[in-house]
């Protein structure tokens, strides 16, 4: 593991980098990269921002979103040289989706890869590993180095860090919410992020195809008969009758969670490609992150995801028996 001071030379020798993160991403994924970019363009370097996936409209506000690449043929290549390829958010190379290859063509051809992470299932991949399973956000840990750096924070890099933060806490909280959180987060309000701002547009509006989402998924509510597993589903049938895109579907997991004595909510959502997402989240004491480990995917202590190989029913069946095999198991 490198520390954060030796990613801070890094950047600070470096001229023009390549900044990524991971499928269907999230605040803190689109967050932290946004921040870092205009703090890198502040301090007089180029920056390239690259995702293997749509941004989702409610963080299409965000102050230098247009940067960012979708499109990874569209990258820039064979131009300039990167001096680093930044990886954020990402806990396994995997979660690149189709930035990998092009990520390891250019590892290949010399440019080191530097991976920013708070995952606890974080692989140390990358040239440079910085991983803090103890920050609530990468976000927060962007913050600390722009801090080592001695580069200031404005507004815009402010609104993109208080995003970050707001939205992997679940708006503070969870218990990865301190005290030191909040003293990062006053300094990102007094740098002028404006809190009612941020919180209609991430937290108080969603697209209507999201609540159509919520209301196919609570159709299939279910709970395991000792209460403390429930589950959703999304067939492929009923994504596309609605033309849902990812982003639609996101957060619907947590739905589940909010039942009284339930401890581990599930979701599962067939993808395109006929793969199932299965999204796990636990409320007081079952290792999220451990559970979705068994079906080869990973996460944190009570967010966790995986992407299953099968078929929807039997996968179904294979996670409730773990995450109830789970619950009598890890109970207090
Ligand atoms: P979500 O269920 O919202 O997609 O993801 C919750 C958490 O689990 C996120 O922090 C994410 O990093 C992690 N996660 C989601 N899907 C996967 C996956 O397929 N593999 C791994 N390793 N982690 C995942
Ligand atoms: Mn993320
Ligand atoms: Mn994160």
């Amino acid at each position: 593991m490198s520390s954060l001071s030796r990613v801070a030379e890094e950047l600070k020798r470096g001229r023009r980098f390549l900044i990524v993160g991971h499928v269907m991403p999230d605040g803190d994924c689109i967050g932290s990269m946004l921040a870092l970019s205009l703090a890198c363009e502040r301090a007089g370097k180029e920056t390239v921002l690259a995702l293997p996936g749509p941004v989702p409209s409610i963080y299409s506000f965000l102050p230098a979103v247009d940067r960012i690449c979708v499109e990874p043929a569209l990258l820039q290549r064979g131009t300039d040289a990167f001096s680093a390829v930044v990886i954020l958010d990402t806990s396994v190379p995997e979660r690149l989706g189709n930035l990998e290859p092009v990520i390891n063509e250019l590892r290949a051809s010399g440019t080191p890869a530097i991976l920013i992470d708070h995952h606890v299932s974080a692989a140390a991949y990358a040239d440079l590993n910085f991983v803090d399973p103890g920050a609530a956000a990468v976000g927060e840990i962007i913050f600390d180095l722009l801090k080592l750096l001695g580069w200031q924070i404005d507004r815009m890099i402010a609104t993109c860090l208080y995003v970050t933060v707001a939205t992997d806490t679940g708006g503070f909280r969870y218990e990865t919410t301190t005290a030191a959180t909040h003293r990062r987060v006053a300094e990102f309000i007094e740098a002028g992020a404006n809190v009612r701002e941020i919180s209609l547009r991430v937290f108080e509006e969603k697209p209507f195809k999201s609540i159509e989402a919520l209301r196919a998924a609570l159709n299939t509510l279910e709970l395991s008969p000792c209460g403390r597993v429930a589950w959703m589903s999304l067939t492929r049938e009923v994504a596309a009758g609605l033309q849902l895109a990812d982003e639609h579907t996101d957060g619907i997991v947590s739905y589940g969670r909010m039942i009284e004595g339930v401890e581990v909510a599930l979701f599962f959502r067939e993808m395109d490609d006929g793969r199932v997402k299965v999204s796990f989240r636990s409320k007081n004491f079952v290792n999220a992150s451990r559970l979705a480990a068994q079906f080869g995917g990973g996460g944190h202590p009570r967010a966790a995801g995986a992407v299953v190989q099968g078929e929807l029913e039997r996968i179904k069946a294979a996670v409730i028996e773990a995450a109830v095999a789970a619950v009598r198991e890890e109970g207090q």
